[in-house]
């Protein structure tokens, strides 16, 4: 659906290149195709071999860059990101890359992720002296190198890592080489790719595939890659924990053309669709309509196995300003009915099956609901291609609070009444599994199932905060 009308939003995406001369343009392409990721920031810093330097800025991609600003960012290296901001963590000093310079070298980072014990860190780098700019989790990973006593460079980044607890995809770069590292339990996706004899990184392989990048693999979970002109080294800083990737990638965050761990994502939302019908077999309907856009493969899923038609009954308004993406409850309700439209010539006097990807606090569903019913469709029987959204992540995903979120403290036969719907299906726990088809034997698929189980694969501190309260 449209996230920022929803209150689902993904929270950054990372680009990476090292050993092309064009490496600012590239970055350029590669955060246009993660923009999905993050819509009010990015930056990207190169380095020459001599010096970083930073273009950065508060907006979309195509806001903050222009030829000029990209001619002046040279090099044959460059980290990039988007970010999505918070209602806490607004302003440019929290854009990222951050640069940090000191006597002893120049160092950028780029993170997706959320970071569960950020203040305990925070407060103990306080207590001995570190002082910050941002309000950004990312510093903190800054000031851990920094203060690490071990030697070299690449044992301080090590000790840093092994300090984090949640999830992180980070990208450091320094005057000789580009060091990526993923989480324990690989928490948020990171691919590594290559161009000609450029190694590439991204958080989704959509980033490769507008440049033109081969796909080489994930990197892996608790894994650190050292690329410099001497090639890519792989290392490790931790032992692999659990495997839990983040379901919602699947689900509703990730574009439908990327592939997370070999398996494409719109297929495996045709594969939700489909086992969501088998599951709402009883559901006598007319016609199918997708929520755009990340519905629509589930839809067509739906239409697929149950044999009823697929249609456009809802129209997405592309061109709407930029202004109205805040992540602010009033904006996004009002936003609602400026991004969706119904098509009455699909809907009226019809049986309409509604595919959405997942309900948060259920206000934009009973919008929508509504919509369709005042453009004459008979009955509205909404289906949910996940289950029901019950428990907060913790991990870089702004899902809103146990309070807001709507499935926590509320029945399905609540949920539907409280949308409108004549009736409310949600994919089982099992049946979402079985779609992403992924190519592991670990529990699950290794995946993190955490926001509709309860259940975290890290440890959750009492002081540990919620990606909407503060920066990513
Ligand atoms: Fe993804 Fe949910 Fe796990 Fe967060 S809690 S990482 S949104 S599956």
């Amino acid at each position: 659906m449209l996230a920022e009308i929803r209150g689902l939003n993904e929270e950054c995406g990372v680009f990476g290149i090292w050993g092309n001369q064009d490496a600012a343009h590239l970055s350029y392409y590669g955060l246009h195709a993660l923009q999905h990721r993050g819509q009010e920031g990015a930056g990207i810093v190169t380095t020459d071999g001599t010096q970083l330097q930073a273009v950065r800025g508060e907006g979309l991609v195509n806001d903050v860059f222009n030829e000029d600003k990209l001619r002046k960012v040279v090099g044959h290296a460059a980290i990039a990101h988007v970010r999505y901001a918070t209602a806490g963590g607004k302003g440019l000093e929290n854009v990222q890359p951050l640069l940090f310079r000191s006597s002893t070298g120049s160092l950028a980072i780029a993170h997706n992720g959320n970071l569960v014990n950020a203040t305990h860190l925070k407060q103990f780098l306080e207590r001995s002296g570190s002082i910050f700019n941002s309000t950004s989790d990312t510093e903190v990973v800054v000031h851990l190198i920094k203060k690490s006593k071990h030697s070299p460079f690449r044992a301080k980044i090590k000790e840093a890592l092994s300090l984090l607890k949640g999830a992180f995809s980070i990208i450091l770069l320094t005057n000789d080489q580009m060091i990526v590292a993923r989480d324990r339990n690989g928490l948020r996706p990171l691919s590594l790719g290559k161009l000609g004899d450029a190694y590439v990184v991204a958080s989704e392989t959509c980033a490769f595939d507008l440049i033109g990048a081969e796909y080489i693999r994930e990197v892996e979970p608790g894994e650190l890659l050292i690329i410099s002109n001497n090639g890519l080294e792989v290392d490790s800083y931790v032992e692999k924990d659990k495997r839990t990737m983040c379901a919602m990638e699947y689900v509703y965050l990730a574009r439908p053309d990327s592939n997370i761990d070999d398996v494409n994502v719109h297929m495996a939302r045709k594969r939700m669709g489909k086992e969501l019908a088998k599951e709402c077999a009883h559901i006598e309907a007319d016609v199918i309509t997708g929520v755009p856009d990340s519905s629509i493969s589930a839809a067509i899923g739906f239409s697929e196995e149950s044999g009823i038609p697929y249609e456009l009954g809802l129209i997405k308004n592309r061109y709407v300003g930029r202004t109205f993406i805040q992540p602010t409850q009033e904006l996004r309700e009002r936003g609602v009915k400026m991004k969706l439209s119904p098509v009455v010539q699909v809907v009226k006097g019809k049986r309409v099956i509604m595919v959405d990807d997942s309900i948060v606090r259920g206000t934009t569903s009973k919008r929508i609901v509504r919509m369709l019913k005042e453009a004459g469709a008979a009955e509205v029987h909404v289906v949910i291609s996940s289950p029901p959204m019950t428990d907060p992540c913790y991990y870089g995903i702004d899902t809103s609070t146990h309070e807001e979120l709507i499935a926590s403290n509320h029945s399905v036969e609540e949920i539907r009444e409280a949308i409108e719907a004549d009736s409310l299906t949600f994919l089982s726990l099992e049946g979402m599994v079985r779609a992403t088809n992924r190519p592991f034997e670990d529990e699950n698929g290794g995946l993190c199932l955490a926001c509709f189980t309860g259940k975290y694969p890290t440890e959750i501190f009492p002081d540990t905060v919620l990606p909407h309260e503060k920066d990513c």
